[in-house]
């Protein structure tokens, strides 16, 4: 399959892009090529999509339940009893919703971290975009369920991957205060065997720290690295509360980070060290997490909010720039993930989105970046590309009315759960 993009922005200049099979293979002034598909792109940008890097996609069911309650109260009254009621079924339909929000706003990328995450594989699958999915089991308080639990793992990391090309398995260590050292252990040993990615939430509170140092003598990061479970492949979530020690062990294992802004500023979590991370040489991504926590799954608004977190945590108008926090969105999502896109490139992955510079909200176009980052909303964007398969045309998304009528046949169940 060839797709030909006739007079597209790039940069400021006016290309034609042609995309065969799911790869940039030529952009330049004039192609002339045949193309199974050709698109007319005056008046818009072509630019990378967007890679979430820490969510809970299906968590979409929960959002707008016990806004502005103290993490505890909101977790028994709201969450729990909601999440105990949950069947598989209610994962695929929860996930096809939250996938239709991600691409509305141009993401083509989750990694994600939730229960039945066969289902959530299969509504990545159908939806088109990419996706890392994993199952967090956990075992604290309940020490009784280990052996179930790890069977649990066991089970996934042998589950037959539907799509290959586009989806990755992973395995999910909740968080060093849920999972014991046995566990740790286990999911430890079962991404060495399977070579899988490894997906944490770490140092996302100040009592998750002050309880790790008080049980174990060390920090989350001292304690997970004794697992070995800082890795290149693993990714870490939130990391508010580093040391400068933690930093140097992240960075001397390559670890990656998933920032996730507006969850922090919600959660009253804290101000992650975005700037400093950067300048440590850390690879810092985006991520939205849960929209029970954000209550969004749009990487636009996670910018601004980045950008707003690092001037604020460094105290300075120059911490955050632009192109650093749109790279965090975009090319450093890719990266962590070992998939060949996030920039728009010969020979790179056709992943991408078109941008309607005309849209009030992009002008002036003085600096698109800017723009992107500070200015726009999901409306500002008109197609989405993913593998070089188009998934959004002119706003519009394959089945989205048939989609959010599931959706919504679903929220009646979770509505009033006591
Ligand atoms: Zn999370």
């Amino acid at each position: 399959m060839k797709t030909l993009l006739k007079n597209v922005s790039l940069h400021g200049k006016k290309v034609d892009v042609l995309i065969e099979g799911n790869r940039f293979k030529k952009i330049s002034e004039s192609i002339t090529e045949e193309a199974d598909k050709t698109i007319n792109c005056d008046g818009k940008a072509i630019e990378p999509a967007f890679y979430n890097c820490h969510t809970h996609i299906s968590m979409t069911i929960l959002k707008g339940l016990g806004d502005d309650k103290e993490l505890h109260n909101w977790l028994i009254q709201d969450i729990w009893p909601r999440e105990a009621k949950m069947i598989p079924q209610d994962i695929y339909y929860a996930s096809k919703f939250a996938i239709l929000e991600m691409i509305k706003g141009g993401t083509v990328f989750c990694n994600d971290m939730y229960q039945y995450g066969e289902e959530t594989m299969k509504a990545i699958d159908e939806m088109g975009i990419r996706g890392v999915v994993s199952k967090p089991e956990i075992d604290i308080p309940t020490p009784n369920l280990l052996e179930k639990k790890k069977q649990i793992v066991q089970a996934f990391a042998d589950y037959k991957n539907i799509n290959e090309k586009r989806i990755i398995k992973g395995v999910s260590c909740h968080s060093v205060y849920t999972v014991s050292a046995e566990f740790l252990q286990f999911y430890s040993d079962i991404a060495k065997k399977y070579n899988m990615p490894i997906h944490i939430h770490a140092c996302e509170t100040k009592f998750e720290v002050e309880r790790c140092l008080k049980k174990h003598g060390c920090t989350p990061i001292e304690y997970l690295e004794k697992f070995d479970l800082l890795t290149d492949k693993t990714i870490l979530a939130h990391c508010v509360h580093l040391s400068d020690n933690d930093i140097q062990i992240i960075k001397k294992h390559n670890t990656k980070i998933a920032h996730c802004p507006v969850s922090n500023f919600k959660l009253k979590s804290g101000l992650m060290a975005f700037q400093k991370l950067h300048d440590e040489g850390v690879l810092v991504t985006l991520g939205t997490d849960g929209s029970a926590s954000n209550n969004s799954l749009g990487m636009l608004e996670e910018m601004k909010v980045c950008a707003l977190n690092a001037k604020t945590q460094a105290n300075s108008s120059k911490a955050g720039n632009v192109n650093d926090i749109y790279k965090a969105a975009t090319i450093n999502g890719a990266k962590a993930f070992g998939i060949d896109a996030g920039v728009i490139e010969e020979g790179k992955i056709a992943d991408f989105v078109l941008y309607d510079l005309n849209h009030y909200l992009l002008l002036p176009n003085y600096n698109l970046i800017s723009n992107i980052v500070y200015a726009a909303q999901n409306d500002c964007i008109t197609d989405v590309f993913c593998d070089g398969k188009q998934l959004m045309c002119n706003k519009k998304v394959e089945n989205e009315e048939k989609i959010i009528e599931d959706f919504k046949k679903l929220a009646e169940k979770f509505k009033n759960v006591k």
